[in-house]
């Protein structure tokens, strides 16, 4: 029977800041367990909170982007419950009057287009992190993360699967990726996810909803949701109703975690100690104005500008450093094929690209490139060198580590003569056939001297050679 699902995410995004949301303690993540707390994010009574324009700034930014429009005035509220991570008795967060309402993502994938409208952008706190240490029956509590500054970016009940639940995250992680105002990062927790879900015959008005929390992995939100929905459609059809409940995801099973309060259970309230937050005009045009290119931007120019096949574009924009790597390249090397560029970024050189930093200078590869296109390298040799260059970093430039290395296409030479030589020697009989017109033994002897040098030969010289020599 026909059932439609409905699922709207809540993501919270640990925004890049030196110090907290409301104090001037570290934000950083991974520091000893208690260092950076003061009295403000620890609660102590008296103390005053301060608004840290830098996260004002981002979680701005991140308004702007998803066309989420820029309140010219929000509020801050607390939200009061008690838990051992929540030293105040409460968070700070925005309720009535967010930061931003509004706004949606538009993602493209394999040739559809996927519309995904937003509710709100809002500024709040983190909460501390507990640790449960099941061995010694223990739970431990580091403050660190009290009050860190996240974003929070609420979706339409309106994602209609846990496969575009999953295209929405990874659209948003990327265009968040490229606006450099977070790590994004879900095991160490800058990007987490609640997902809420229900199912509904088509028509009908929203289903009792159930939320999924501690959601670390993408793969894991779109299996954890199936579960979720399967559960639903087979408690429907017996007749029974879903309960509204929240359930913790880990490695494809869900369990039920506490019934969810509702809003009046939080007892919000405008948060005394700090004034409203006024976005002039101003700022919100320049928050606007400062926005770098986004993901489908990127790629649609890539295609138009260096002729690239979208699945080029699509990986080649999959960050914007990778895309920035790739510009660059490609505008070095400009008057070549940026097919070229792009053949020799995706296939040299994100395989060797571990963590932040690319693994050469854009300005290095654009060196061996040329190189290639002058013949004065050869395709093996250059990927030798692209691989030395990222296995063991030097100042040297491409043609001080390619005369090191010994793999120009002079030193080539000398060796590739004694390759053939060795080869013709050797196969004498099938040496003098060719020679007398058996085109085919041309083939056998190439792939002779192919193994002699252990594939590094460049082809077209080896033949070339053996012809002269023959
Ligand atoms: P709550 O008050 O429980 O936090 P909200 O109305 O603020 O609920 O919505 C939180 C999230 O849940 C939003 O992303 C929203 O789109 C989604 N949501 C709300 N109702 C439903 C529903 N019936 N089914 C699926 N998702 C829902
Ligand atoms: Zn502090
Ligand atoms: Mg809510």
């Amino acid at each position: 029977m026909n059932w439609e699902i409905v699922i709207g995410l809540e993501v919270h995004v640990r925004l890049k800041t030196e110090s907290k949301l409301f104090c001037a303690c570290s934000a950083k993540f991974g520091d000893p367990a208690n260092t950076n707390i003061c009295p403000t994010c620890a609660g102590l009574p008296g103390s005053l909170p301060t608004l840290n324009s830098l996260a004002v700034q981002r979680a701005a930014t991140i308004a702007a982007a998803l066309g989420s429009a820029l309140q010219a005035r929000s509020e801050f509220a607390r939200k009061s419950y008690f838990y051992p991570d929540l030293p105040k008795g409460y968070q700070i967060t925005q309720y009535e009057h967010p930061l931003a309402v509004g706004g949606e993502l538009v993602v493209h994938e394999g040739g559809r287009e996927v519309r995904f409208v937003l509710q709100r952008v809002h500024l709040e706190e983190d909460a501390g992190k507990l640790i449960h240490n099941r061995k010694d029956g223990v739970t431990l509590i580091d403050l660190n993360r009290a009050g860190v500054p996240l974003a929070e970016i609420v979706t339409e009940p309106t994602v209609s699967g846990p496969g575009e639940a999953r295209l929405f995250l990874n659209g948003l992680k990327r265009t968040l990726q490229y606006l450099e105002v977070s790590d994004c990062n879900m095991e160490d927790g800058s990007l987490r996810v609640d997902a809420n879900v229900s199912v509904r015959r088509p028509g009908a008005g929203l289903g009792i909803k159930q939320e999924l929390k501690n959601l670390n992995s993408l793969s894991g939100i779109e299996t954890s949701l199936g579960v979720l929905v399967e559960s639903q459609i087979a408690t429907l059809e017996s007749g029974e109703p879903v309960l509204q409940r929240t359930f913790a995801a880990s490695d494809g099973y869900v369990t039920p975690m506490r019934q969810k309060e509702e809003g009046a259970d939080y007892r919000y309230f405008p948060e005394p100690d700090l004034l409203p937050l006024e976005v002039t005009p101003q700022r919100a045009r320049s928050i606007t104005d400062s926005l770098p290119e986004l993901p489908e931007a990127r790629r649609t120019r890539f295609v138009t500008e260096f002729a690239l096949t979208p699945s080029e574009a699509e990986v080649l924009t999959s960050g914007r450093d990778v895309a920035d790597f790739f510009e660059s390249v490609a505008v070095a090397t400009r008057g070549t094929d940026a097919h070229q560029a792009a053949g020799w970024v995706i296939n040299e050189t994100l395989a060797l690209w571990s963590g932040a930093e690319a693994p050469f200078s854009s300005s290095f590869l654009a060196e061996v490139i040329g190189l290639v296109n002058n013949k004065a390298l050869s395709r093996q040799a250059a990927k030798k060198v692209l691989l030395e260059m990222a296995r063991s970093p030097t100042s040297e430039g491409v043609a001080e580590l390619v005369a090191r290395m010994g793999v120009g296409l002079e030193a080539d030479a000398s060796q590739m003569e004694q390759w053939v030589e060795a080869v013709l020697a050797e196969y004498a009989d099938e040496a003098a056939r060719l020679r007398a017109g058996e085109g085919r033994l041309m083939d056998f002897l190439m792939g002779r001297v192919m193994a002699a040098s252990r594939g590094t030969a460049d082809p077209h010289v080896a033949r070339q050679l053996i012809s002269e020599k023959l």
